[in-house]
């Protein structure tokens, strides 16, 4: 069973390739923003305290975030993609423990590579859909309507460019640890990102054929 953690910076493309692994290799994509968003949707006393949080571009703290986590994990009996988890290095030893009392193993820890240059013009220009959940990019004339599915397209109130910026220097201080925590497992691999999703998704398939 193939368990993958997909890493890399905001705007990496984590999403967009966790879409596409998941209809390839027929794996469960987990990704913990979405998992947050979905309780903020429900309208909970515990999503409005997430809101304010990650409205900010500031992580939730680990407990709650591995105790959201496991209850998915142990429900799910198929392969996994974690996207945008382990956020710190804490979560990855959390996820460690975890996946083996679950009898899993983390098969490859796939980073994808992004210049800084890039990430805050790729955020800034950053839709989803609110019906379908289709991630895409704008030119500067915006755009509305989702070409999928014709649902609304909104930006997320955390990619604004100030918040944007604010995620990258958490990333740098809270999540960049997690990849020294990797690189010796003899998992961790590295993808240039800065390619089309087309091209970067073929990368990550020429990696996980040789580690499947
Ligand atoms: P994402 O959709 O992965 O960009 O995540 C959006 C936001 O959700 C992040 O900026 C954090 O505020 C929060 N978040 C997502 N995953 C985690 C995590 N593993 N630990 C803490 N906060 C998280």
């Amino acid at each position: 069973m193939m368990n993958i953690v997909l890493m890399g910076c905001p705007g990496a493309g984590k999403g967009t390739q966790s879409a596409k692994l998941q209809d390839a290799f027929h794996l469960k994509h987990i990704s913990t923003g979405d998992v947050l968003r979905a309780e903020i949707a429900s309208g909970s006393d515990l999503g409005k305290q997430i809101a304010q949080i990650i409205n900010r571009g500031n992580l939730v703290p680990d407990a709650l975030m591995i105790s959201m986590l496991e209850k998915i994990v142990s429900a799910t009996d198929v392969g996994i993609i974690f996207d945008g988890f382990p956020r710190t290095v804490a979560q990855a030893q959390v996820l460690d423990e975890m996946m083996r009392r679950l009898q899993r193993q983390i098969t490859a820890v796939v980073m994808i590579n992004l210049p800084e240059d890039e990430v805050i013009g790729r955020i800034s220009s950053r839709r989803q859909c609110r019906n379908c959940g289709e991630i895409l990019h704008v030119g500067p004339e915006g755009g509305t309507v989702c070409p999928v599915c014709a649902g609304e397209l909104y930006t997320r109130p955390d990619d604004t460019p100030a918040r944007a910026k604010h995620r990258l220097d958490v990333y740098h201080k809270d999540t960049l640890p997690v990849k020294k925590y990797y690189q010796n497992s003899g998992k961790y691999v590295e993808i240039n990102g800065n390619q089309t999703p087309d091209q970067v998704f073929k990368d990550i398939c020429t990696v996980l054929e040789k580690v499947k």
